[in-house]
C-alpha cells in the first residue's frame, strides 16, 4: 500500500504546515497559541524549528481547509486528524490545541501531539494522533529527528518524558534529547537509539510516576545491552520547568553531578525509603542483581556485581548465587 501511506504523509505534511502557519499568521493563532508557547519560554526560534503549531477552536476549520486544497476525507480519517461522525459531519481532532509535530528519524511528519492551552482538569492535558500505517507509537520517538547528530557526537541520549522536555532542553543548548511521549517506553524505541550510541540517561520527572517509569526503563535498556544512568529531578521539577529556571550552564553542571549508574541509583532509593528496614533491603538487593541478570555480557555482569557487593555491602558469592538463579529463571 504504498500509495496510500504515501498519501497519508502527504495529508500529515499539510496539516503540520496549516497548525504551524495558523499560530505565525492569524489571530487567534498569535493571540492564543503563540503567546502560550512564549509563555512557557519558548522562543521564536525554537518555535520554528520544531514546526509547533496551533489548530483552531472551530469544529473544521482544518478539515474544511485540507478538503478545499484536495485532500481526501480517507486519508484524513486515518490520519486521524479528522473525526468522521455518524452523520457524516467532520470533526477536527486537535481543535483548540496547541500542536507538537511528530517527526521520524528522517525528517517526515507522522503525527502530532496536541495540548490544551490551560490546565483544566476536565480535558485529556495531550491528545496524540491515533496509531496508523504511518505512526506506530511504539516504534517513534519525539525528538529523534532533530537529536540524532548530537546524541552521536555526544555518544549519549537523554531521555526523558514530554514533548517540553525535549524542546526545553534544546532551547538550553543540550540536543542530545528524546522522548517517549506518552507510551511507556518500548524495546523498539530503545533500539532506536541504539543505532547512535550505547549509552542511555534517563531524565524523567520529579514525581512518583516519573520514578516508576525511571526503574521500568533501566531494565528494558540494559536488555538490550546498553548502558543506562538516571538522574533524578527535584521533586515537582521536570527537565523542562529546570531547564526554563536555570541557566545553561547550571543545568548541564546538575546532569553530569546527577546521573548516577544505575546501581547507585537504585542504592539511593533504600536512603531514601528502607535504610533501617532489613526486609526492604534485602528486597532491593535481590531487585538490583535481578536487573544485573539482564545484562547480556557477562564480563559487565561480574562488574555490576562487584559494585553492587561494594556499596550494599554483601558478599560477592552471595549476589552471584542470586544472579545464577535469576540467569536459571530466564532460559
Ligand atoms: P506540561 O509541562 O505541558 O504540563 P508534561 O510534558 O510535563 O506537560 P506530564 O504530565 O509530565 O506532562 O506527562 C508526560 C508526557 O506524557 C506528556 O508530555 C505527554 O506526552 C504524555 N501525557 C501526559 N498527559 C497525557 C494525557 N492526558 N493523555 C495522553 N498523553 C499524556
Ligand atoms: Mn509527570
Ligand atoms: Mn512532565
Ligand atoms: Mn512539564
Amino acid at each position: 500500500q504504498a500509495n496510500e501511506k504515501e498519501s497519508m504523509y502527504l495529508v500529515s505534511e499539510f496539516a503540520q504546515k496549516y497548525f504551524h502557519n495558523t499560530l505565525l499568521n492569524t489571530d487567534t493563532g498569535k493571540a492564543i497559541g503563540y503567546s502560550y508557547f512564549k509563555e512557557r519560554g519558548f522562543t521564536a526560534e525554537t518555535i520554528k524549528k520544531f514546526g509547533l503549531g496551533y489548530s483552531p477552536d472551530v469544529w473544521d476549520a482544518f478539515t474544511k481547509e485540507a478538503l478545499g486544497k484536495g485532500y481526501k476525507e480517507e486519508y484524513l480519517e486515518k490520519t486521524g486528524l479528522t473525526i468522521v461522525k455518524e452523520d457524516g459531519r467532520h470533526l477536527d481532532r486537535f481543535r483548540g490545541r496547541v500542536i507538537f509535530p511528530i517527526q521520524s528519524m528522517s525528517g517526515r511528519t507522522l503525527g502530532f501531539g496536541g495540548r490544551i492551552l490551560g490546565n483544566d482538569k476536565k480535558t485529556a492535558k495531550y491528545l496524540n494522533s491515533p496509531e496508523s500505517e504511518i505512526y506506530h507509537k511504539s516504534k517513534v520517538l519525539y525528538g529523534i529527528y532533530y537529536a540524532k547528530q548530537a546524541i552521536a557526537k555526544q555518544d549519549n541520549c537523554y531521555l526523558v518524558e514530554g514533548y517540553t522536555d525535549v524542546i526545553q532542553l534544546h532551547q538550553a543548548g543540550i540536543e542530545n534529547v528524546v522522548s517517549s511521549s506518552g507510551t511507556a517506553l518500548t524495546p523498539d524505541q530503545i533500539r532506536l537509539i541504539n543505532r547512535l550510541t550505547k549509552n542511555i540517561t534517563v531524565l524523567f520527572d520529579g514525581d512518583a510516576a516519573g520514578l516508576r517509569a525511571s526503574i521500568r526503563g533501566i531494565d528494558l535498556i540494559l536488555e538490550e545491552g546498553m548502558n543506562v544512568k538516571v538522574c533524578t529531578f527535584p521533586e515537582g521539577e521536570d527537565p523542562d520547568s529546570f531547564a526554563k529556571n536555570n541557566t545553561h550552564e547550571e543545568v548541564v553542571a546538575y546532569l553530569d553531578n546527577n546521573a548516577k549508574d544505575f546501581i547507585q541509583f537504585k542504592a539511593s532509593l533504600l536512603v531514601d525509603e528502607a535504610k533501617n528496614d532489613p526486609i526492604k533491603k534485602a528486597g532491593l538487593i535481590s531487585d538490583m542483581v535481578k536487573s544485573i541478570s539482564k545484562i547480556p555480557n557477562v564480563i559487565q555482569r561480574e562488574v555490576y556485581i562487584q559494585e553492587c557487593s561494594r556499596i550494599m555491602d554483601i558478599s560477592e558469592q552471595v549476589l552471584s548465587s542470586s544472579l545464577a538463579q535469576f540467569l536459571q529463571k530466564d532460559i
